[in-house]
């Protein structure tokens, strides 16, 4: 079974810094993770090596800094890793992002599944694997918490807001994870030893042949236009009293603002 999984380097802060001019975050100074999402999406396509057999390759498209982010999975025990870096894809959103990423796995040739973490912590819009998987034409069933692979069956069990959901479809197809779904190994000496020899694959804009109209900022649909901390929401008015004596309270303040 050859799985790809898609991941990215995250800042590794929740107090991200915009940089008002170009609105994008400041990443200079900031240390960077493996986004936490897909260290469970690596864990799963490890479990799933360990069952099957096969192989893991592990890419991400990123600045050549993001290397770091996969020697660390190979340091968890991953096979292959690839970084498709160009300056052309500067800026892209989630339509090119999703495009530059399936042309690279067109471009690695043969693999049953494609497994990505259900969303990034700082872009947030979980849009990503779904893209890559209509860019490939592929079935997809996201927030998985169990995949079970049997012969050319995919089986996921989804984690919905309510209820879980199970789902079949042929292989191959892409997944994204929840992080529910299993506790990521720590990387072993042996493999902090193999990630600091291992020289990363990169491939540029020219070698996955991406078309310039879906790549980079002016591939890219949308744009950010203005990325800022909301103010602090005031703090509401806690009304004190017996039950009734509070609802009283509050059909008065409804009426006040004209509410009702
Ligand atoms: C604060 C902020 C807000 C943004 N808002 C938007 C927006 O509203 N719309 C928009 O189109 N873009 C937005 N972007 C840009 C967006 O972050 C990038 O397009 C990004 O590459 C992918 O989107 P995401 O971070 O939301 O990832 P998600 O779609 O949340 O990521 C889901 C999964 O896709 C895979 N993945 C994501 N990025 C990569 C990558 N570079 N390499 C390999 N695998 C990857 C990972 O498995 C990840 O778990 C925003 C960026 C920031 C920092």
């Amino acid at each position: 079974m050859d799985i790809i999984v898609c991941i990215k380097q995250v800042p590794d802060t929740t107090e991200v810094k915009i940089n008002p001019e170009t609105n994008t975050l400041v990443r200079e100074g900031v240390p960077s993770i493996v986004n936490p999402f897909d260290e469970n999406a690596v864990e799963a396509a490890l479990q799933l090596k360990e069952k099957h057999g096969g192989t893991v390759t592990v890419i991400t498209m990123g600045p050549p800094q993001a290397a770091e982010a996969l020697k660390t999975t190979i340091a968890m025990g991953v096979d292959n890793v690839v970084l498709v870096s160009d300056r052309a894809f500067a800026g892209s959103d989630t339509w090119a992002t999703s495009y530059t990423l399936s042309q690279t796995i067109k471009k690695l040739g043969k693999f049953d599944l494609i497994i990505c973490g259900k969303q990034a912590i700082d872009g947030d819009t979980a849009q990503v694997g779904p893209g890559i998987a209509e860019w490939l034409g592929l079935p997809q069933a996201t927030f998985a918490s169990k995949i079970e692979v049997n012969g050319t069956t995919l089986k996921v069990e989804r984690m919905l807001e309510e209820n879980n959901e199970i789902v079949e479809c042929s292989l191959p197809a892409v997944v994204t994870v929840v992080k529910q779904i299993n506790e990521p190994r720590l990387p072993s000496l042996k493999g902090m030893m193999r990630a600091k020899k291992t020289e990363v694959k990169m491939m540029n804009a020219a070698e996955i042949e991406g078309d310039p109209k879906n790549m980079g900022l002016n591939g890219s649909p949308t744009s950010v236009v203005r990325i800022f901390t909301p103010p602090p929401k005031g703090g509401g008015e806690v009304l004190a009293g017996e039950p009734a004596e509070i609802v009283d309270k509050l059909i008065a303040k409804i009426k006040e603002r004209k509410i009702i």
